[in-house]
C-alpha cells in the first residue's frame, strides 16, 4: 500500500510539472520542405494535403498535446520564421 501511495504522489507531481506547449505554423511562409516533420521526435507535425497561397504543401500541427518544446522544428526550418512554440 505504501508503494502505491508513493506512485500516486509521483503521478500527481509529474502531472503538475508537465509542461504544455502551443505550436503555431504560418502556412503562408512555409515552403513545404518537410524538415520540421522529419526532426520532430513526437510526431506533432505532418505535411498538409492542401497547397498554400504559393503552391507549397505546408507543414501543419496534428498532435499539439505531444509537443515537448524541444525546438528542433523551428531550429531546422530554413525559412526561420514559420514556426513558433509557446509555453502554455
Ligand atoms: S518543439 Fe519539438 S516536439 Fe514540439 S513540434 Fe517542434 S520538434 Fe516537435
Ligand atoms: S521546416 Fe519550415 S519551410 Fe520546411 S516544412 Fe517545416 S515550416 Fe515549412
Amino acid at each position: 500500500m505504501r508503494i502505491l501511495g508513493c506512485e500516486l504522489l509521483l503521478f500527481v507531481v509529474n502531472t503538475r510539472l508537465e509542461k504544455k506547449f502551443k505550436v503555431k505554423i504560418d502556412p503562408k511562409k512555409c515552403k513545404g520542405c518537410g524538415l520540421c516533420v522529419e526532426v520532430c521526435p513526437k510526431n506533432v507535425l505532418e505535411m498538409s494535403k492542401k497547397s498554400n497561397n504559393q503552391g507549397y504543401f505546408s507543414a501543419q500541427v496534428v498532435n499539439e498535446k505531444n509537443c515537448v518544446g524541444c525546438g528542433n522544428c523551428y531550429m531546422i526550418c530554413p525559412e526561420g520564421i514559420c514556426i513558433k512554440i509557446y509555453k502554455k
